[in-house]
């Protein structure tokens, strides 16, 4: 599934933009500067297939990767940048939304959480559109080579304790580090195992 080329489908402003939906699919959210480009980055094995650093406030669009034959990797604009304009944060939650209780091939969302920072509450209105949306999620910890093990143990308790109040998620978290490639194959491995 990651061993051939990458392709970028398109960015998507609206959902009339959407790619038909014949392929399933998978998604990745997280607040701004969490490393999902990183993330992407490294599970592709590309360098620059997401841009690492996207301009928090301008248009925001979903980006459509095409995983082998049969899947997409979906890229959801980075939430929770405080100087991102009303009118641009208004706008990027009403498609969010769209997308997420309309996507009928949308199989899993992974939800990235910072290690130094757990859950914070914009994840966690996050968490609930996604209950409320049926889509079931797993939350995936990043930048763990930042923190030592004592605090990694820690925030791990504080993300399965959000996380249990959530019905949607799935209860495995996975645990990475884009920088030392730690977890990037379970990250895979579950990707590739989704019907
Ligand atoms: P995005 O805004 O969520 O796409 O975040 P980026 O992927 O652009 O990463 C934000 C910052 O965190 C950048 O400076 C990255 O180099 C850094 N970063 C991302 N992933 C890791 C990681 O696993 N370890 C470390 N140490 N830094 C990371």
């Amino acid at each position: 599934l990651f061993a051939g080329p990458v392709d970028f489908v398109k960015g998507v402003v609206a959902m009339s933009g959407l790619p038909p939906d014949n392929r399933i699919e998978v998604c990745f959210a997280g607040r701004s500067n969490v490393g999902k480009s990183s993330l992407i980055n490294a599970l592709t094995g590309r360098k620059t297939l997401a841009r690492a650093s996207n301009t928090p406030g301008r248009t925001q669009e979903i980006n459509y990767f095409a995983l082998g034959e049969a899947r997409y990797l979906v890229d959801l604009p980075g939430y929770g940048y405080a100087k991102a304009p009303v009118a641009v944060v208004a706008k990027w939650q009403a498609l969010l939304k769209s997308y997420l209780a309309g996507r009928v091939t949308l199989r899993r969302a992974f939800v990235l959480i910072d290690a130094r920072h757990g859950v914070k509450e914009v994840d966690d209105e996050i968490l609930t559109l996604l209950d409320r949306s049926a889509v079931t999620f797993q939350a995936v910890l990043t930048k763990t080579d930042k923190i030592s093990r004592a605090e990694l143990d820690r925030v791990t308790d504080q993300v399965r304790g959000a996380l249990a109040k959530h019905p949607a998620a799935f209860p495995e978290l996975i645990v990475t580090s884009s920088e030392k490639g730690e977890g990037i194959e379970t990250l895979r491995a579950v990707i590739a195992a989704l019907e």
